[in-house]
């Protein structure tokens, strides 16, 4: 088996008058992702995918595609070493690791089919199922978030995710209204967006203790390590981040710095299931827990849950709730969530297969022009977006 080609193709969608939900960055008008096919002599796909600046990623897998032309796609491990020592001098973390990881995830799906096993499988998982939760509870009213936490109770979700940084009031009182919802026996995340500073955090988190939080998510910027391990130090809720890290030795400087107890690694980010899964056994020697990050496609959601299958120090699955195609309409058989377990397949390698026609309804039309608006975690042309102003903090 040897490959022929890699093809990049970027997919766009814009929710309904180009609203979809509201956040820190403001309206999100629209999505976007990378399917990341590696196409073989015999006529085999892989099926792999990248969130990242999509334009950065089209132009790194056709470099890529052109120097891994006649390469066996089994020999997963020697081809990511390949690939991070071609794009060291411009990548190691960012967007080319995305689309190197993108390439990594399709390979896994080659080796599994070539094999005739589950990815999760040759991981060492024995079950063809891992917990989920639902990602979504943006910012609304504390009525609309109630109603919203209870539908996904009732689509099989046992534990969801809620969105903070608004302003201290709504903060605190959002949590709360979520948590008087669901009920004291369902896990409930909360997501700050990197809007906190540490003081500020510390009280948060007191708010989030009291209401059972399971994790408490980036409230700063992954740069500032200093301030998570200070907040770790200080609160007792686990403390969670990882979506904007890249490759293991980013992620052995979260881990060393003490910076978390969830570890949130992300195979269409960090560097595919081949990086995730090295991060995994760094976080288990550290005696830290992984609960990968996904927020772009159902491609990205089944390569994590590989990984989560397979790690019993593996929490749980992110899967968007938000009414995105990517997620819901892109494979022939859409996920499954049945009593809080996202459903994996037995077939070999990840288990999906494309929807073409959705594949080719949601195209760029300009794979390497990205059109203006603002795209949930980058923005594009003019930001006037009514993004949020300054954090209001009760004190
Ligand atoms: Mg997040």
């Amino acid at each position: 088996m040897k490959i022929d080609h890699i093809e990049c193709i970027n997919l766009l969608f814009d929710y309904p008058s180009r609203r979809g939900f509201q956040s820190s960055g403001g309206i999100t008008n629209s999505r976007v992702t990378s399917l990341v096919l590696v196409h073989t002599d015999g006529g085999e796909v892989g099926i792999g995918s990248a969130y990242s600046h999509p334009a950065l990623v089209q132009l790194v897998v056709r470099q890529l595609s052109t120097l891994l032309r006649g390469h066996d796609p089994r020999e997963v491990e020697a081809i990511w070493e390949k690939m991070y020592g071609w794009t060291r001098w411009f990548g190691r973390k960012g967007a080319t690791m995305t689309a190197l990881g993108g390439i990594d995830v399709a390979l896994w799906d080659l080796r599994g089919k070539s094999l005739g096993k589950p990815v999760w499988a040759l991981l060492g998982g024995d079950e063809p199922s891992c917990p989920a939760y639902a990602s979504s509870l943006l910012w609304n009213t504390f009525d609309g978030l109630a109603t919203e936490a209870v539908g996904h109770l009732e689509r099989g979700f046992r534990r969801m995710k809620m969105r903070l940084g608004r302003d201290e009031e709504y903060d605190t009182g959002a949590v709360a209204a979520v948590r008087k919802a669901i009920g004291p026996q369902h896990d409930l995340m909360c997501d700050a967006s990197m809007r906190y500073h540490l003081a500020l955090a510390q009280r948060i988190g007191q708010t989030l203790a009291d209401n059972r939080v399971f994790w408490y998510e980036e409230p700063f910027a992954p740069e500032d390590l200093d301030s998570f391990a200070a907040l770790r130090s200080t609160v007792r809720v686990p403390i969670a981040a990882g979506e904007n890290e890249f490759g293991a030795q980013g992620f052995r400087e979260l881990i060393e710095r003490r910076a978390v107890d969830i570890v949130q690694a992300d195979a269409s980010r960090c560097g595919g299931i081949t990086e995730v899964r090295r991060v995994a056994d760094m976080a288990w020697k550290a005696g830290l827990k992984l609960a990968p990050h996904s927020w772009s496609d159902a491609i990205a959601i089944v390569a994590n849950a590989q990984v989560v299958a397979a790690n019993p120090h593996a929490l749980t699955v992110e899967v968007d709730q938000t009414g995105n195609p990517f997620v819901e309409e892109l494979l022939v058989e859409p996920l499954r969530i049945q009593e809080g377990r996202l459903q994996l397949s037995r077939r070999p390698g990840l288990g999906i297969e494309l929807n073409q026609s959705v594949v080719e309804r949601l195209r760029m039309p300009n794979q390497l022009e990205v059109p203006d608006g603002w795209y949930s975690d980058m923005v594009f042309g003019q930001q006037d977006n009514q993004a949020a102003g300054p954090y209001r903090e009760r004190i």
